[in-house]
């Protein structure tokens, strides 16, 4: 009844979203403040009728405001349903392990190897650098390969790269290779490498309404890069599912997009409260990464992060902890309300 395929997946497992009590939830990296009003204006004011309509399959609309936004062409844009649509549909079309396994850092988005095993794409993992951070000299270093990506800031470490050492490995790299930046956190202090996609046609970046847009419920995500490769894309979306998109989702991120001067006030307060927090984390005495993200990567000596999860979980907040060899002292904390963080810097004063 079931294909080999099936049987040779292991799914990613996103972070809980439980039904059952209310929790401050801190463990999706989810944005703590509401989307634009002015998406709450549209959404109150829908007309119901047009939805007998399929939506536009090219999100014309949309493709144009957030090619404005970025100061790139209209086919330099790619929109689907949460950049982890997005992300698939780039493994399927630039990377083939017939030229080499795909490289991406040891420890990264828990999704890369799924996509990898999903399409039969070869990987190797690259290690991090002492400091944590990517190496990208080690991808350079790791031989031939099909492609490159890693995110910026990187997950779940929060540390970010700066431009310039992206322009250098694009320089250094195959030019028929590509090369992908996950930027889903790229908004809380990191450096868009969409500043260089005009010079360089096998760099993609891939983006995502879910953190910084405050909009994960809505499912939208996109790329910027090089026309060829964006036309590459839809032609993955048109061989699976003509409208990923559909016309709400459209329409609420359009509105969204549109308001700059919302988004850049709440994320600016998220950065203050992260940089609030981190100061706390060192006057309690735990240990942390450098967070350009919307998140701390952080732990403290003598606890394990199975340990500080279930404590901080008794006490109805939740974080994240990765089972996963090297990362076990640490659990992942999104940046709340500064309320919310109030509370579990308490809670991790008394219990922890
Ligand atoms: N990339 C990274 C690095 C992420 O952490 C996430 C969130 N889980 C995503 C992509 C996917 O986000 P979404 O599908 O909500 O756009």
């Amino acid at each position: 009844m079931f294909t080999e395929r099936l049987k040779q997946l292991t799914p990613y497992v996103p972070g809980e979203q439980p039904q059952d009590r209310q929790y401050i939830k801190l463990n999706t990296n989810e944005n703590p403040y509401p989307p634009s009003p002015a998406v709450a204006d549209y959404l109150k004011t829908v007309d119901v009728a047009n939805l007998r309509r399929y939506p536009d399959p090219l999100f014309t609309e949309l493709r144009g405001a957030l090619a404005k936004r970025y100061g790139v062409e209209s086919d330099q844009v790619f929109v689907g349903n949460g950049s982890d649509e997005v992300l698939s549909f780039m493994f399927y079309a630039f990377f083939d392990s017939q030229q080499g396994p795909l490289l991406f850092p040891e420890y990264t988005y828990s999704f890369y190897p799924v996509y990898c095993d999903f399409y039969a794409i070869d990987y190797q993992k690259v290690a991090l650098q002492g400091d944590f951070s990517v190496d990208l000299d080690g991808f350079l270093r790791a031989g031939p390969s099909c492609g490159l990506i890693f995110p910026n800031p990187n997950a779940p470490t929060g540390i970010g790269l700066p431009l310039d050492r992206i322009e250098a490995l694009m320089e250094s790299y195959p030019r028929d290779r590509v090369v992908a930046v996950d930027e889903a956190y790229i908004d809380f202090g990191g450096e868009s490498a969409a500043a260089l996609i005009d010079r360089q046609p096998n760099l993609i970046v891939a983006r995502t309404f879910s953190k910084s847009m405050s909009l994960a419920g809505l499912r939208l995500g996109f790329t910027l890069g090089d026309r060829q490769l964006i036309q590459a894309l839809y032609t993955v979306k048109d061989s699976f599912n003509s409208y990923p998109v559909d016309t709400l989702a459209q329409q609420a991120g359009l509105r969204a997009v549109q308001d700059r001067v919302y988004y850049d006030r709440i994320t600016a307060q998220v950065i203050a409260t992260r940089d609030a927090f981190s100061a706390d984390l060192n006057r309690l005495g735990w240990f942390q990464m450098p967070s350009s993200a919307n998140f701390v990567f952080a732990g403290k000596n003598g606890v394990s992060g199975e340990e500080i999860y279930l404590t901080l979980k008794e006490q109805g907040i939740l974080v994240r902890y990765f089972n996963v060899d090297g990362l076990k002292n640490y659990v992942r904390i999104t940046i709340g309300t500064d309320e919310e963080m109030a509370t579990l810097v308490a809670a991790m004063e008394k219990y922890l």
